[in-house]
């Protein structure tokens, strides 16, 4: 948190409409202050270096070097999107933030809106990846015959799309208006999209602001793991090595917050496409499988533009009003 900007924390919490869309402004950019911020060429180049380390993989070497490119970038942004959600899961727990409304929306959100205040191409191409692997998600669960789970702790696929889109869209309603477009988001909602985005922000800002770090403080030790591979596998491990997703994370976690507690980050084959923040360990696990779900997901559908795997707007005009 910038010293610039405690006229946030002075106003108003920002719910109220009118209020919303100069505190959007005043929010921005808090979450990651201090640690710099990602350069747009060493992005590209993170890139290039995962695609280069795979491409003599026996899994992929007869595939086309930009579907291989298109398939690692949508793959390694989405494990980025999870590795964030998770984090925020590790910062509420070690931290003991407050979680008002459901967890898991507050860790889409924190994932979210870190990755606006880095404001380059790539982290936005990344949150359109995200919002494209929720849309091919639940375009596969229904092509499958799956039950939708309407108790689940997540919200569904779609609506976690959706909740990324507003977050964009609330953040610049003219940088993301092709998004709102191409998603069929309708006008009303873009204009309250603003309010989602300027709560979203301030809350979370609100919440890490008294455990950043000062200088005098020591850096919180962390450890990054990569577990053994089983068969395939192993091209994920050299994809994350090569894109050094989970150190760069890692390393701005401890810069950043005073955590109480060492934390870890491990990449590991569970069995499962999954990912979680383990209370008992403290560290995040990503698992192998999970990027492997994503490739699937990209040969689904993935070259698929959003506007077609988008769903109509629909309407509501003929619901009752509800309380609101
Ligand atoms: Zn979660």
């Amino acid at each position: 948190m910038q010293a610039s900007q405690p006229t946030v924390s002075g106003l108003p919490r920002p719910w109220s409409w009118p209020a919303a869309l100069p505190l959007v402004a005043l929010a921005g950019g808090a979450l990651w202050a201090g640690a710099p911020l990602p350069d747009p060429a060493d992005c590209a180049a993170r890139l290039e270096a995962a695609v280069e380390a795979i491409s003599t993989h026996p899994r992929v070497k007869d595939v086309p070097r930009a579907k291989l490119k298109a398939t690692t970038e949508f793959t390694t942004g989405n494990m980025l999107f999870v590795l964030l959600h998770e984090t925020a899961h590790g910062l509420i727990s070690d931290l003991g933030l407050p979680v008002l409304g459901r967890e898991e929306d507050a860790a889409d959100a924190f994932a979210t809106v870190t990755m606006l205040e880095m404001k380059t191409e790539f982290t936005h191409r990344t949150l359109v990846n995200a919002v494209k692997s929720w849309m091919i998600s639940d375009r596969r669960s229904r092509e499958y015959g799956e039950n939708v789970i309407y108790y689940d702790a997540h919200g569904l696929d779609l609506q976690r799309a959706y909740n990324i889109i507003c977050l964009m869209v609330g953040s610049d309603p003219d940088q993301f208006e092709d998004l709102a477009n191409e998603t069929n988001l309708p006008q009303d909602r873009r204009e309250t999209c603003a309010g989602d985005y300027s709560n979203a922000s301030w809350s979370w800002d609100k919440a890490l602001q008294p455990h950043l770090r000062t200088p005098e403080q020591e850096r919180t030790k962390y450890q990054i793991l990569y577990g053994k591979p089983e068969g395939s596998l192993d091209i994920f491990e050299r994809a994350f090595r090569a894109t050094g997703i989970m150190e760069r994370v890692a390393g701005r976690l401890a810069d950043l917050y005073a955590w109480r507690k060492p934390f870890s980050i491990e990449a590991r084959t569970c069995g499962d496409p999954g990912a979680t923040w383990d209370v008992t360990e403290h560290k995040v696990i990503l698992c192998y499988e999970l990027a492997d779900d994503f490739v699937q997901q990209y040969k689904l559908h993935g070259e698929e533009p959003l506007a077609k795997l988008s769903p109509p707007s629909g309407s509501r005009s003929g619901a009752p009003m509800g309380f609101r």
